[in-house]
């Protein structure tokens, strides 16, 4: 995902009356850990968050850079804390070099997928740009409260804290009503060879669940307090469009009318100059509809009649306006990304070449916004044609299931009322391919983060505060033990 886009939005937002403080320095004792039989469920994890840190600190030290991945090296490592708890893991291979892990906590004899809950983190990280990190990328370094490295929130982070609730299950010796499963999965960052896709094709009966937590969604922090919190339940299908413009090539001391980058610039203006039609969703409609109770006034103003037939239109205007990720969310979004044209400086050459990225909204069809490119662009020397490697439109998870309920519990209570809202991300995530398969998938990382640190996943100096790791372990492993123990 782009998450730099979260940032601004971050940025838009203005602190709300009611919050909850980050307190997850504040519980120091008893270092007990796991799930006492009285009276709480999950007792203080205080310790388990320790530990947790500690895995997290060796896995950012094993480079899973993708291309190439190497997550095998990451899967033998998880792998190997699994097994000391008494969990036999499995150790799926993919392609050379690249491997996922699934283990499972039974409930009964006889598996019933439909029940299970699957915990889902990648393994693989975006490459790095070394010149540009104060610290070692890959060296595990803490500096002032945080642990800073590649993937310490993308994904590394929610890996250790899934690991960790799932450790925690498992030492709890409960009885538990459904099958918990937990996956360490490769190649999201590239959709490939190795991905979640090709995961399910081959190995899909040791991962069937009816629902899952994945990335996706946030715990939006301000000034130190959790503003709110953002539960993915449905994303936006990315689409590439091949724009190619043809004419005749020759010498560019001598030009004529059909040079070929002429028109393709042309082509590439008018599109960008194009503002598809908002489409709002019943998610985005409870998205704005629960911000506006904690925006500033005259944020909040435009949100409440953002879907009034009167000031409609307008209030979408103003608030396409404040932030590129809640424009994203109104309506199909088309970005140029390429252009490839020429060889040498005095020749025109005979084709040239753009790439749009679109991301279509859940439902919409890139059948209709091609159409209406063709018309704007109205030029038989250009032609526009759908890439093949189109992301997935899948169906939405759905907000009314008994884990979207319990979502929404445990994170109000943790996060001291903040509100829970659904979310519509502009970027993908493996979501998709889960909810292709009938699990309803969530998204949620548990950390609460501020636009600052956001900011740096896939950028320079990623890293996590530690307070808000040891936060988002607790809060996982409240909902994992929550959701298999008492529902
Ligand atoms: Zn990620």
């Amino acid at each position: 995902m782009n998450w730099k886009r979260w940032g601004f939005l971050i940025w838009c937002a203005v602190a709300m009356s009611c919050g909850a403080p980050l307190r997850a320095q504040v519980r120091q004792s008893p270092p007990a850990m796991g799930i006492p039989e009285s009276p709480a469920l999950v007792g203080d994890t205080t310790a388990l968050a320790l530990e947790a840190q500690g895995w997290l600190m060796n896995l950012v030290k094993i480079n899973t850079t993708n291309p190439p991945g190497n997550e095998q090296q990451a899967a033998n490592y998880i792998a190997s804390i699994l097994t000391k708890e008494g969990i036999t893991p499995e150790v799926l291979d993919l392609t050379p070099g690249r491997s996922a892990v699934v283990a499972r906590l039974r409930s009964s004899a006889v598996p019933d997928p439909s029940r299970a809950l699957l915990l889902v983190a990648h393994m693989d990280v975006v490459g790095v740009e070394r010149s540009k990190w104060s610290v070692d990328p890959f060296g595990g370094v803490i500096k002032e409260g945080y642990l800073y490295g590649r993937g310490t929130i993308d994904d590394k982070g929610m890996l250790a804290a899934n690991l960790a609730a799932f450790i925690a299950l498992k030492r709890g010796n409960v009885h538990i009503n459904r099958d918990v499963i937990f996956l360490a999965t490769a190649d999201k960052e590239q959709f490939g060879d190795a991905s979640l896709k090709i995961l399910i094709a081959k190995y899909w009966d040791k991962l069937a669940a009816g629902f899952a937590v994945n990335e996706g969604g946030i715990v939006v922090m301000k000034g130190g307090k959790v503003q709110y919190v953002g539960l993915q339940v449905a994303e936006k299908v990315s689409v590439n469009i091949a724009v190619t413009a043809k004419g005749k090539g020759g010498h560019a001391s001598m030009p004529t009318k059909d040079n070929p980058v002429v028109h393709l610039t042309a082509a590439v203006d008018k599109i960008a100059n194009y503002t598809a039609p908002v489409r709002l969703t019943s998610i985005v409609r409870r998205y704005f509809e629960g911000l506006s109770a904690i925006e500033d006034d005259e944020t909040a103003k435009w949100m409440r009649v953002i879907d009034t037939p009167d000031r409609g239109e307008h209030a979408q205007r103003v608030i396409s306006d404040m932030s590129p990720m809640w424009n994203s969310m109104m309506r199909d979004t088309i970005a140029p990304t390429m252009l490839q044209a020429g060889v040498r400086p005095n020749v025109i050459p005979s084709e040239a070449k753009a790439v749009l990225n679109v991301r279509l909204l859940p439902e919409d069809t890139v059948d209709v916004l091609l159409n209406n490119l063709n018309k704007l662009v109205n030029d038989p020397a250009v032609r526009l044609e759908v890439m093949s490697d189109s992301g997935l439109a899948a169906p939405n998870s759905s907000m009314e299931t008994e884990f979207y309920g319990l979502l929404t519990k445990v994170c109000a209570k943790e996060f001291g009322g903040a509100p829970v809202l659904p979310l519509l991300s502009p970027g993908a995530t493996d979501s998709a391919q889960l909810r292709l398969h009938n699990v309803q998938a969530y998204g949620l990382w548990p950390f609460p983060l501020n636009e600052e640190d956001l900011s740096r996943v896939h950028g320079e100096d990623e890293r996590i505060p530690l307070a808000s790791f040891a936060k988002g372990v607790d809060l996982m492993t409240r909902i994992v033990t929550e959701f298999s123990v008492t529902h």
